[in-house]
């Protein structure tokens, strides 16, 4: 399907949700931008994109509550039209021992990085299906995959998102919907940037040091992936040539769970 397509990012003020909008706008698609930023920021940000000649919108719904995930669907279909590719990329990290979790931590990080995805797709499905084409996109995580300490709630957050992709996959396989998770490992992002500076606190060297530390702990190939492969390879899964890939959870990891 090389057509325009509508697309919803969440997440996407930043990080790898932005690159994904950047990606899909410069490749002529309409895109919804969305995250948590005021309506000047958004605004700002849209502005980047329509120098691509498309449409694009935004929506600042907080996607943690069914309603609010409720709101976006609604802002999308307004600001630039019923979405035929769905990426549920928004996400929050916390890191700490799950003896020692804050329950509102693991609450909110449930909501966003899970019930988010469950709640949109939902919401989105039956006009996909009658569409008879679409595009569910899960941007998950190595941690879908394989566990690290101190993150309890993001491996369970993630490895459900999983589940959850496969399970869309089956379900709307009928209808030329494809549903897939993108599990990438270390992504130069904001979202990495307090356990990096945990890393050259704690041993007293420099970000750099600190950041090649992290990255090489986990990653065989110790280089972090850059938000525009992450990308790249969601703008693949909406070619013709992706037809065939449902159900996956490609890893994009440097070797980490090649281990
Ligand atoms: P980021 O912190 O740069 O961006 C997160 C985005 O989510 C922002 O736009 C923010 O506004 C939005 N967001 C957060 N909570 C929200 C809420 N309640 N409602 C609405 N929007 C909300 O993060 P990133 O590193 O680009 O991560 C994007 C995705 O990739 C996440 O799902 C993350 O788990 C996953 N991921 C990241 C890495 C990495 O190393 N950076 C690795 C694997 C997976």
């Amino acid at each position: 399907q090389d057509q325009s397509q509508t697309v919803l990012v969440t997440g996407s003020t930043s990080g790898i949700g932005l690159a994904i909008a950047h990606t899909f706008a410069a490749a002529g698609h309409n895109v919804m931008l969305h995250g948590l930023e005021n309506v000047q920021q958004g605004r700002a940000l849209c502005e980047q994109l329509t120098r691509y000649g498309v449409n694009a919108g935004f929506s600042n719904a907080d996607i943690a509550t069914e309603t609010g995930c409720s709101r976006l669907i609604a802002d999308t279909r307004e600001a630039i039209g019923h979405p035929s590719v769905l990426v549920n990329n928004a996400g929050v990290q916390h890191t700490a021992p799950a003896h020692e979790f804050p329950t509102d931590k693991w609450q909110q990080i449930l909501s966003v990085n899970l019930s988010a995805t469950f709640f949109l797709s939902k919401e989105i499905l039956p006009a996909m299906r009658a569409g008879q084409w679409g595009r569910i996109i899960n941007i998950a995580s190595v941690h879908g995959l394989v566990a690290s300490e101190q993150k309890a709630a993001y491996c369970a957050a993630k490895h459900g998102l999983v589940g959850l992709t496969k399970v869309l996959a089956l379900e709307n396989a009928d209808c030329n919907i494809t549903a897939n998770a993108i599990c990438p490992g270390w992504v130069e992002t904001p979202l990495i940037q307090p356990q990096i500076e945990s890393i050259a606190r704690n041993e007293s060297v420099d970000m750099d040091a600190a950041r090649a530390q992290l990255v090489g702990a986990k990653q065989p190939l110790a280089q972090a992936t850059t938000p525009d492969a992450i990308a790249q390879l969601a703008l693949y899964l909406c070619g013709k040539f992706a037809n065939t890939i449902t159900g996956a959870a490609l890893p994009v990891d440097g070797g980490w769970t090649a281990q």
